[in-house]
């Protein structure tokens, strides 16, 4: 079973019970939790805070967005093999992380499966969900993994990282993300802004990869309490821009319909 390399000289860590070591003795302490920081920058704050986490959590652990979960898995389903490694690249607080591997585990297809993520909040949160998930606190642009150890990256609304991808992936491993088409949540956005736009669509192409799959969940969804309608809203990045003035319209939304609406898509890597 494989695991990270060391942030400082690229060696493989070798696993101790509460650390993890490199042959030059870099040390990391593996936290209670069973995670490992391996940020190699710890002055600036990073990625989701704790608010941002528990919020993320309470909405996805809500099942919401199962219809999104479940073509991700048709689509893991159509690529893993048994004993793949699989790398979430900017997992989060891992309900997809967790829920994906539990489905491969489910069909008998055993993964030895990573996630990293910038946010320690995220990773702390994600580290209670399923101890055989192997973790770190990590960049998306420094990942500690060795080159060509992964037969599936994820990236699920997390920075796109390319070369990183192109680096660890083995010969025709697979890349699969997801993003949000142009109706995504038109009616929470129609219930915040006056004038709503509709979500521009990502280029597909990916240098150096081939989409092999793709496929568009398109559904409507009943959020059922303010306290979900914030925390959905706060997910989304125009939690950021929006003034005080125009959140507070949903303050006073105690359930919402809204569309949800994504593309899934798996490449592979041709070179
Ligand atoms: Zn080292």
């Amino acid at each position: 079973m494989s695991y990270f390399i060391c942030p400082v000289c690229k060696k493989q860590l070798i696993r101790e019970e509460h650390s993890c070591k490199c042959e030059n003795n870099h040390c990391f302490d593996i936290s209670r939790k069973g995670f490992v920081n391996l940020l190699r920058s710890q002055k600036a704050s990073h990625g989701d805070d704790k608010i941002m986490v528990n919020a993320r959590k309470n909405f996805l652990n809500k099942g919401y967005y199962l219809p999104l979960l479940n073509e991700l898995n048709n689509h893991i389903d159509s690529v893993a093999t048994d004993n793949c490694t699989v790398l979430d690249c900017g997992c989060g607080e891992c309900w997809y992380t967790a829920n994906i591997y539990e489905h491969l585990k489910e069909n008998n297809i055993n993964s030895d499966f990573f996630g990293i993520d910038v946010s320690k909040e995220a990773i702390f949160s994600g580290a209670g969900r399923n101890k055989a998930l192997k973790l770190a606190v990590g960049t998306v642009f420094d990942i500690p993994m060795a080159d060509k150890s992964c037969d599936i990256v994820l990236s699920l609304f997390a920075p796109f990282s390319r070369d990183e991808y192109i680096r660890l992936l083995k010969k025709n491993g697979f890349f699969i993300t997801a993003f949000p088409m142009e109706n995504h949540l038109w009616e929470l956005k129609s219930a915040v802004y006056d004038l709503p736009y509709k979500n521009e669509v990502a280029d597909m192409e990916i240098e150096d990869f081939e989409l092999v799959n793709k496929s568009v969940v398109h559904k409507e969804i009943k959020i059922c309490t303010n306290e979900d309608i914030m925390s959905l809203f706060s997910m989304t990045p125009y939690y950021y821009k929006t003034s005080r003035a125009d959140k507070e319209k949903l303050e006073t939304l105690d359930s919402l319909k809204t569309q949800i609406h994504f593309c899934v898509a798996t490449y592979r890597k041709i070179i």
